[in-house]
């Protein structure tokens, strides 16, 4: 982390999981156990059909209502979809575009992330692109490479005022509800190439305000060691945000 040029942000990513029913005390929870938390943004990214309640309890603290993803058009005959503009309309602030579990299993490319991103972007919604590369590509050696890919094809889109409000995680496929992280310096180094990708075509300004995140079984006993690598600005948090007190830990190890 690097405060002095960037803000911290932990977002959970509850998936397909917990009832609406379950919103108001749940959030009521993780109010409880994480207080003010004044040293980093405090995001969660909830199921469609729990936004509303979700915005409603947060009126009154520091967290912020994410959704998980978005159609990439405004409006339209897309039955079943939800845009951007609908998110705002409903106090959303962040959305998280282009998961590992939606390219695997809803056939997202690297340009229907940079569709979607454009698509947060113009709605005024912070998207946090995820980016990362499965076991066989990380064996085969081609990470930085993958990575490169998919973070430039979504640079060339963008501009230095629009990239300023985009949010990245590197999130290693593997890593993703396996229990088995990245170790510190693995997050670090692909959290550095983007940041490197950023500076090469943003500057260093530019490139050193946008928040890097780590999201791969992240959790309360390896987030401080994480966190205290220089381009990780934070995390995406699947399971362990599921547990408020967890979540809380997540929060507390960022205080750092
Ligand atoms: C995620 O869903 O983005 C994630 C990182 O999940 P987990 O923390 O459970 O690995």
């Amino acid at each position: 982390m690097n405060r002095k040029y960037r803000k911290t942000i932990i977002a959970g990513n509850w998936k397909m999981n917990t009832l609406p029913s379950e919103v108001k005390s749940l959030f009521a929870a993780v109010k409880a156990s994480c207080g003010r938390a004044a040293w980093c943004r405090m995001v969660l990214c909830v199921p469609y059909t729990h936004i509303q309640q979700a915005v409603k309890a947060t009126r009154d603290c520091r967290i912020s209502v994410g959704a998980q993803n978005l159609h990439q058009s405004p409006h339209g005959a897309y039955t079943g979809e939800v845009s951007a503009p609908m998110l705002k309309d409903l106090g959303v602030k962040y959305v998280i575009v282009g998961h590992s579990e939606r390219r695997q299993y809803y056939g997202e490319t690297d340009v229907s992330v940079r569709e979607k991103t454009l698509a947060a972007l113009e709605a005024g919604l912070r998207p946090i692109v995820c980016v990362g590369e499965t076991l066989q590509q990380r064996d085969l050696g081609v990470t930085n490479e993958l990575v490169t890919l998919q973070v430039a094809t979504l640079l060339a889109a963008l501009d230095s005022h629009s990239v300023r409000k985009v949010v990245f995680a590197y999130e290693p496929v593997w890593a993703i509800g396996t229990g088995r992280t990245a170790t510190a310096e693995q997050a670090q180094e692909v959290c550095a190439l983007i940041r490197a990708l950023l500076r090469k075509s943003f500057g260093t300004v530019v490139a050193r305000s946008v928040p890097i995140l780590y999201g791969g079984s992240m959790n309360a006993s390896n987030a401080k060691e994480l966190l205290a690598m220089g381009d990780v600005d934070g995390g995406l948090i699947g399971g362990a945000s599921l547990k408020p007190e967890e979540y809380a830990e997540i929060v507390r190890a960022a205080n750092q």
